[in-house]
């Protein structure tokens, strides 16, 4: 067992596999890519496989930048990459500066009250490490007009240079649909930013940029996605390792009649006879009600002894239905386990069967699941 590895198998209802080799092998792949640094993603639990396990494999294989979303995130990265860049991209919330100072965290400024805010606890003489400054270039959400990027960096001895600015990035709005207009004005607009600060080591790609073509890598990409095994170039074949595997066992099988009603409210009607399996997994376990199947709406599924099988009716709470009749005999048994992440399930596919995108599913990964570490 790893340090990692909660909940014994022998008594969860699901295991969920985490690849940590996958991962680092995934982070490698970015970064001889990319030609640059490539730093790593974490936030949300690290996409939802861990935290302390991933940027522990991380680090460990060399990673030196890090980033999350919020400041309690980045108190558990430091806790396991005593020396790595850990940014906050969510920014600065007021009166947080000590925080940042107490853990060594570095603040992605997006405004130019952060900015002053941030600017004045420095001259207070504390100890901190270099902050970024984020430009938005397309998502209205957090950074810097252009424009005021621009001005503020004509302005040598002003707030960038009291605020002590040691990276500048933007964030791409639509990078994994490589056939939107919206890429080549971003990079164009970014590319202005970078020139502005030539003495500044510069970001711009997440998981995806890495895959568009003239796009500069900078000194430091973003990768998040990518990382855990999500395909950065959908609608085409996924360039990652799988890094997650979900797997749940059979409770009880049955076989109904046409006409029989299944599952909450009765809202999945079997046309034929069929074989049922129950398995133990369901929306508490981050799996998503979206995924119900209805005489109407179709969801998602499992693999059982390699082929595709249906949910049937309603997702609840602890467990799902499955329509296990074009199983093989011998894969639907009771307490066999099915696949519900792995293989041609893979994290895209169960997204679509739950009307969502891969990326809600990493970060649902429910906390019930026995998780083995595996691949270190
Ligand atoms: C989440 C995030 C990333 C990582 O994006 P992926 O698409 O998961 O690679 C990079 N940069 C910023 C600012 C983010 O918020």
């Amino acid at each position: 067992m790893s340090t990692f590895d909660s909940t014994d198998a022998a008594t969860a209802g699901a295991i969920l596999t985490i690849d940590l080799g996958a991962l680092v092998a995934n982070w490698r792949a970015l970064g001889a890519r990319a030609g640059a640094e490539a730093g790593a993603v974490v936030k949300a639990n690290a996409y939802g496989i861990g935290i302390e396990p991933a940027v522990t494999a991380l680090a460990r294989a060399g990673c030196r930048s890090f980033f999350v979303a919020h400041l309690s995130e980045g108190i558990r990265v430091r806790s396991v990459a005593p020396d790595a860049a850990v940014y906050i991209l969510n920014g600065l919330l007021p009166d947080t500066c000590g925080v940042y100072a107490e853990h060594g965290l570095s603040p992605v400024l997006g405004s130019h009250e952060e900015l002053l805010e941030w600017a004045s606890f420095r001259q207070t003489g504390a100890q901190v490490r270099p902050a970024a400054l984020h430009v938005d270039t397309a998502m209205n959400r957090l950074g810097l007009w252009p424009g005021e990027g621009l001005n503020l960096a004509r302005e040598r001895s002003g707030v960038i240079a009291a605020a002590g600015i040691g990276l500048v990035m933007s964030h791409f709005a639509s990078s994994e649909d490589e056939a939107d207009p919206a890429n080549a004005r971003q990079i164009a607009a970014f590319a202005e930013i970078a020139a502005a600060f030539p003495d500044t080591p510069a970001s711009l790609k997440n998981s995806s940029g890495h895959f568009l073509k003239d796009c500069p890598s900078y000194q430091l990409t973003r990768p998040g996605y990518a990382l855990y095994g999500g395909n950065p170039t959908p609608g085409q074949a996924n360039p990652m390792q799988p890094v997650i595997g979900l797997e749940a066992r059979i409770i009880q099988l049955r076989e109904v009649e046409p006409g029989t009603q299944v599952g909450y409210n009765g809202r999945w009607t079997a046309k034929s006879r069929r074989k049922l399996a129950t398995i133990c997994l369901g929306y508490a376990d981050g799996y998503p009600r979206n995924a119900s199947w209805t005489d109407t709406v179709t969801g998602g599924s499992a693999l059982v002894g390699g082929v595709i099988c249906p949910f049937v009716g309603s997702v609840s709470m602890d467990l799902i239905i499955v329509d296990v009749t074009d199983a093989p005999a011998g894969a639907a048994v009771r307490g066999a386990s099915v696949t519900l992440i792995g293989g041609s399930l893979d994290i895209e596919t169960v997204g679509a069967g739950a009307k969502t995108v891969g990326y809600e599913i990493l970060t649902s990964l429910g906390r019930r699941y026995a998780r083995r570490y595996v691949g270190l």
